[in-house]
């Protein structure tokens, strides 16, 4: 089995998490940025991140023979600083060069605040200035919904964005509809305690079919699960999904998304 780990946050998870990951199949590894648990207090933090992120996370990965890539911007969770927000995204362009950054991300909404809004658009704006893809994390709970679709109008409002080269992560049962209806790429996270299960991503897939859409762990410094991937991969086969649909799911259609981003290239 070969799969693409398209969301991990590999900067809060062990070595050994790195080889069981490869041990199942990993083909690479995708890290955008995230809330780190507390609230960075000034732009050198984010900086000093960015490099993690662009250099030492890639290193450590390249040791299990795994290539890295990374997503950049400032969380949501920490978006009601708008004075902090912009000093981060005017830092970003000087990372986006850099040769494992895929794009923008996961930016979005957390609790629907007008400052996130407006701090999101400012990403948006980032993205379609410097043609870069885009990832984007939906709100929890009783606020999801709501959020996915002031995302969705907020970027169809953005004549400069092309639906195709926008992921929207978190989807569940009550929002993959409206994200795949309105032609973005739909991703679902998979969660041991909380949000989409493995059985309910699976059940997802026979509900709407494949197309524009990705799985992946998410797992970073809470309760999480490396292995969710292969994970659902196995709940598929269980269920009598063929081989070949299992690959599409996941790691052809991660590879389709991702790829549009030129340097998102695996070792032959
Ligand atoms: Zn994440």
């Amino acid at each position: 089995m070969r799969y693409i780990e398209p969301h991990a946050h590999m900067v809060s998870r062990t070595t050994d998490d790195y080889l069981a990951m490869v041990t199942a199949g990993c083909q690479a590894v995708c890290e955008p940025a995230f809330w780190a648990g507390f609230d960075r207090r000034s732009v050198d933090g984010f900086y000093d991140y960015f490099c993690q992120l662009t250099e030492h996370e890639p290193n450590r990965a390249a040791k299990f023979g795994l290539p890295h890539f990374a997503w950049l911007c400032i969380n949501p969770k920490e978006a009601e600083d708008l004075k902090l927000a912009g000093e981060v995204i005017d830092i970003i362009p000087k990372f986006l060069d850099r040769p494992n950054v895929l794009g923008i991300g996961e930016i979005g909404l957390n609790k629907n605040s007008r400052n996130e809004l407006a701090v999101f658009e400012r990403h948006v704006d980032l993205a379609a200035r410097h043609d870069q893809l885009i990832l984007i994390h939906t709100p929890h709970l009783e606020d999801k919904r709501k959020g996915t679709k002031i995302i969705i109008d907020s970027l169809k409002s953005d004549k400069r964005i092309n639906p195709g080269r926008v992921i929207i992560d978190h989807v569940e049962e009550h929002t993959i509809e409206l994200v795949l209806d309105a032609g973005f790429w739909a991703g679902m996270t998979l969660y041991p305690e909380s949000k989409c299960t493995v059985a309910r991503a699976v059940d997802m897939i026979e509900l709407y079919g494949r197309e524009r859409l990705w799985m992946n762990s998410a797992c970073d410094w809470g309760v999480s699960v490396p292995l969710a991937v292969p994970r659902a991969a196995l709940e598929m086969r269980q269920r009598g999904h063929a081989a070949e649909t299992v690959d599409e799911m996941i790691y052809q259609n991660p590879l389709r998304f991702l790829g549009q981003s030129g340097k998102f290239k695996l070792p032959g």
